[in-house]
C-alpha cells in the first residue's frame, strides 16, 4: 500500500517523499483505521486525507469550517486533476443537484463539507446511500468549548461514529494542548484512533523580538528588507490597524486593513486581495486570522502584544506555511505592558477567569524578557523539550547580554513607594533623575530620599527597568487605569535583600546598523538579487495563469516548487517533472509555459504601468468603484477612467465589469455614440449633452467598449 501511497503522491501531488507522520498516518487510515493527527499549521495535514482519499474506494467527506478554507483546498485538488467538489450555500440550486448527480453516479472523490450542513438529516440519509470511504474532520479543535474556535455544530459530528460504524474517520488540529486533545477524543468518539503527534516546533520561522523605540520606524526597517514579500502586520485596536495602514501604504508599502469595524463585503474584499495578489501586507487586529491558508505569508509582525503564547504562537504561526524560511518579529515596550495588565483587571468574568488570563499574559512577558533561546522557551510552554538553543532565532543569534540589576532596580521601587504609589513611569523616572519639574516641584518630590538617586543611568534605561520590572511582576498598574504604579506582593524579597534581580539588557541602537529594526534576519531574502528578475518572470507568469483560471497564484505553484525551478534550471520537460510540486497534470499544462521563462533568456519582467493596469482590472473586477480605486491606487479619478478605457479596448475588462451604470443611462450614451453611421464619434462630440449626468471618464469607457465591440 505504501508503495501505491507513494506512486500517488509523486504522480498526483508531485512530491517526492512523504514528511514526518505523514507516510505512518495514511497507512494507518487507508488501511481503515481512525487516526487523530496533531501537526503544526504547515505540517502537510491536508495529505494525510487526501491521499488515503485517492487509495481507498468511494467517496471521503472532508469536513471544513470555513468557506474560505474549502475553497482553497479544492481549488487546488482541482488543478491537481482530482475529481472534487464542495457544498456549500453560495452555490445554486442547480449547482446542488449537479454535485448530487455526480455524487450518485461515484464520480467524485472527495466532497468538501461545512459541518451544518453535514449534519443535516437530509444530508446524512443522502450520504447513507453512497458508498463513503473516509470522513475527515479538519481542525476538530473546533469541537473543544474550552478553545477559541468553538463551533457548536461541531458536536453533533460525534454521531459519525454510529450512522457510519464501518468508515474510519481522521479527525486533525493544530491545536495541542492536552485538555483539547482529550476533548476531541470524547466527543467525536476517537476512542479507537491512533494518535499521531508531532513537534510543535515551525523550524522556519526566525523570532525577533525588540524593545519598541519608534515602532514605526522599527517597522519600515525591518519591511524594508522584504520589498515585495507578504505579511500580516497585527495591532491591538481598529484605529491603529487604519493607521498603520495608511502610513505603509504611505511609504510605498502596499498595505490593507482589516478589522471587525470594516463592512463584511470590504472585509472579504481585502481577504480575497491578499490571497490573490502577491507581495501585499495585511494590517489587521486578530479579527484577521483563522480561515488563512495562504502558504506564502513571508512575515507577521506583531506592533502590539499578544494576550498569550498561545495566541502568539497561533498568529506567528500563519508565517511560511509552505515551509520556506519566513519571520516572526515583534517590537513590545512598556505601554504594551500596561495596557494589557489594565484590559485584564478590567474585564468581565469572575477571579478565577482572571487569573487563568493574568496568568498567560505573565508567560507571553517572560518571553519578551527571555534570555535563553526563544523558540526553546516558547516550545517548553506547550511542554515540548528541546534539547539544545535553536540556533535560529535573536537570542540564539544575537546572544544576550543579562546584568545585575538587583540595586537599580530597589531604587526604582522604592521610587514608586515613596512617592505614594500614584504616579506613571514618566514621574517616577523624573524623581530618579533628579528633573527639576513643575510637578516635582508642586508635589515637593525634590525632598524624597530618592531624588535623584539615579543620575548614572540615562532615561531610557530607566524606562527599560520599569518595564522589566513591570513584565516581571514586581509591580502592577492601578485598578483605575490612569497608569500609575504601586508594589506588589513580589517585591519583598527583592526590597528586603534577599533576593538579586538579573534582567537583560537592551540591545543598544547603536550595535550594528539596522538593529533599531532588529536587523536582518536569516530569513529576510528568500531569492538573492542576481535572481530578481527570473524569480519575477516566473512569479509573473504564475501569476497570469491564476488569473485565467481564476484560482490564487500559489495554487498554480507554490512558492517552493518556483524557486526549485529557478534553482535546478529545468531543461526539458521530463527535468520539469523532477521538481517538487510538478505532478503529471500541472506538468502537462503548465511545464512547457514555465520551461519556456525559464529557457527565454534574461526575460524581462513585467513593467510597473503593466502591474498597474493589472492591479486596477482585478480591483474592478472585484466590484470597486473608480472612487474608490483611484483612493487605493492613489491616483486620480480621472486617472483611473482613463487606465479603464485602456483596459476595455484591450479587452482585459468588460464595460459591466468595469462600471456599475444604470441600463437606461447607458443605453442613452450609447444611442449617442451610434446615432451617425460609419466611425465611432469622439467623446467631445458628445460631452456636451451628458455634462452633469455623468463623468467624461464613463463616455471613455463606453466607447471604449463600443469600439471594441465593433472590431470584434
Ligand atoms: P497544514 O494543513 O498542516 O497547515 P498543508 O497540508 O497545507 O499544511 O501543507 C503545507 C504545505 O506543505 C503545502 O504547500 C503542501 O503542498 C506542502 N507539503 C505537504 N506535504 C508535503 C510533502 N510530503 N512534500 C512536499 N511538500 C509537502
Ligand atoms: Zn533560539
Amino acid at each position: 500500500m505504501l508503495d501505491q501511497a507513494q506512486r500517488i503522491l509523486k504522480d498526483v501531488f508531485g512530491y517526492d517523499a512523504f514528511r514526518g507522520n505523514q507516510a505512518r498516518i495514511i497507512e494507518r487510515v487507508a488501511g481503515g483505521g481512525d487516526a487523530l493527527v496533531l501537526m503544526p499549521t504547515g505540517g502537510g495535514k491536508s495529505l494525510c486525507f487526501q491521499v488515503p482519499a485517492l487509495l481507498r474506494e468511494g467517496l471521503t467527506v472532508v469536513v471544513s469550517p470555513l468557506i474560505a478554507l474549502m475553497e482553497d483546498q479544492v481549488a487546488t485538488l482541482d488543478e491537481l486533476g482530482v475529481p472534487v467538489a464542495a457544498l456549500n450555500s453560495s452555490l445554486s440550486p442547480e449547482a446542488q443537484r449537479d454535485i448530487a448527480a455526480r455524487l450518485e453516479r461515484g464520480e467524485i472523490k472527495l466532497l468538501y463539507l461545512a459541518p451544518e450542513r453535514l449534519v443535516q438529516p437530509r444530508m446524512l440519509a443522502f450520504l447513507q446511500r453512497l458508498n463513503i470511504g473516509l470522513f475527515a474532520i479538519d481542525e476538530a479543535h473546533c469541537v473543544s468549548q474550552w478553545g477559541h474556535d468553538f463551533r457548536p455544530e461541531y458536536l453533533q459530528l460525534g454521531q459519525l461514529a454510529e450512522l457510519f460504524p464501518d468508515v474510519p474517520r481522521i479527525a486533525l488540529t493544530a491545536t495541542a494542548d492536552m485538555r483539547t486533545r482529550e476533548e476531541m477524543i470524547q466527543r467525536l468518539h476517537l476512542q479507537n484512533a491512533e494518535q499521531f503527534l508531532s513537534s510543535f516546533d515551525r523550524p522556519n520561522i526566525f523570532y525577533r523580538i525588540v524593545p519598541k523605540e519608534q515602532p514605526r520606524k522599527q517597522l519600515l526597517g525591518f519591511l524594508s528588507e522584504r520589498r515585495g514579500d507578504a505579511g500580516i502586520v497585527y495591532c491591538l485596536s481598529r484605529k491603529k490597524v487604519e493607521e498603520v495602514a495608511e502610513f505603509l501604504s504611505g511609504q510605498g508599502f502596499p498595505a490593507l486593513p482589516y478589522h471587525a469595524g470594516l463592512s463584511n463585503e470590504l472585509r472579504a474584499f481585502h481577504q480575497k486581495r491578499f490571497l490573490n495578489e502577491e507581495g501585499l501586507i495585511m494590517v489587521a487586529t486578530i479579527a484577521f486570522g483563522m480561515g488563512i491558508d495562504k502558504p506564502n505569508v513571508r512575515f507577521v509582525a506583531h506592533l502590539d502584544l499578544p494576550k498569550s503564547l498561545e495566541a502568539y504562537y497561533q498568529e506567528t504561526g500563519r508565517a511560511g506555511r509552505d515551509g520556506l524560511p519566513a519571520d516572526a518579529w515583534m517590537a513590545y515596550g512598556l505601554q504594551d505592558v500596561l495596557l494589557l495588565r489594565q484590559m485584564m483587571q478590567n474585564s468581565e468574568g469572575d477571579e478565577r477567569h482572571k487569573r487563568i488570563e493574568r496568568h498567560k499574559l505573565e508567560a507571553m512577558l517572560a518571553l519578551c524578557e527571555e534570555t535563553r533561546c526563544r523558540r526553546q522557551a516558547l516550545l517548553a510552554y506547550f511542554d515540548e523539550q528541546m534539547a539544545n538553543p535553536c540556533g535560529h532565532c535573536d537570542n540564539c543569534v544575537d546572544g544576550v547580554e543579562t546584568w545585575d540589576a538587583t540595586e537599580p532596580a530597589r531604587q526604582a521601587l522604592s521610587a514608586i513607594y515613596r512617592s505614594g504609589q500614584r504616579y506613571g513611569v514618566g514621574h517616577l523616572v523624573d524623581i530618579l533623575l533628579g528633573k527639576d519639574t513643575e510637578k516635582v516641584r508642586s508635589l515637593g518630590h525634590q525632598h524624597l530620599a530618592v531624588f535623584g538617586i539615579g543620575k548614572a543611568r540615562a532615561e531610557d534605561e530607566w524606562r527599560t527597568l520599569f518595564r522589566q520590572l513591570v513584565a516581571r511582576g514586581f509591580a502592577d498598574v492601578d485598578l483605575e487605569g490612569f497608569g500609575s504604579l504601586r508594589l506588589t506582593e513580589a517585591c519583598r524579597p527583592l526590597l528586603r535583600g534577599e533576593e538579586t534581580l538579573a534582567l537583560r539588557r537592551d540591545p543598544k541602537p547603536q550595535r550594528s546598523k539596522s538593529s533599531s529594526s532588529g536587523g536582518a534576519s536569516p530569513a529576510s531574502q528568500l531569492v538573492r538579487a542576481e535572481e530578481r528578475q527570473m524569480w519575477e518572470a516566473l512569479r509573473t507568469l504564475r501569476r497570469k495563469l491564476a488569473e485565467e483560471h481564476a484560482v490564487p497564484p500559489y495554487v498554480i505553484f507554490p512558492d517552493a516548487t518556483l524557486l526549485e525551478m529557478l534553482r535546478s534550471q529545468p531543461r526539458s520537460l521530463s527535468d520539469m517533472a523532477q521538481v517538487s510540486g510538478v505532478g503529471a497534470r500541472k506538468l502537462e499544462r503548465y511545464g512547457q509555459a514555465f520551461l519556456d521563462v525559464l529557457t527565454d533568456s534574461p526575460a524581462a519582467p513585467a513593467t510597473p504601468p503593466a502591474d498597474l493596469r493589472h492591479e486596477l482590472v482585478s480591483l474592478a473586477r472585484a466590484g470597486m468603484t473608480p472612487a474608490q480605486i483611484a483612493r487605493q491606487l492613489d491616483c486620480t479619478e480621472k486617472n483611473v477612467y482613463s487606465l479603464l478605457a485602456e483596459a476595455i479596448t484591450a479587452q482585459q475588462l468588460s464595460l459591466e465589469e468595469a462600471l456599475d451604470l444604470p441600463e437606461a443611462l447607458l443605453a442613452d450614451v450609447q444611442d449617442a455614440f451610434l446615432e451617425e453611421d460609419g466611425e465611432l464619434p469622439p467623446v467631445a462630440a458628445i460631452a456636451e449633452r451628458f455634462a452633469g449626468r455623468v463623468p467624461q471618464g464613463v463616455l471613455y469607457c463606453v466607447r471604449a467598449a463600443l469600439q471594441a465591440e465593433l472590431e470584434a
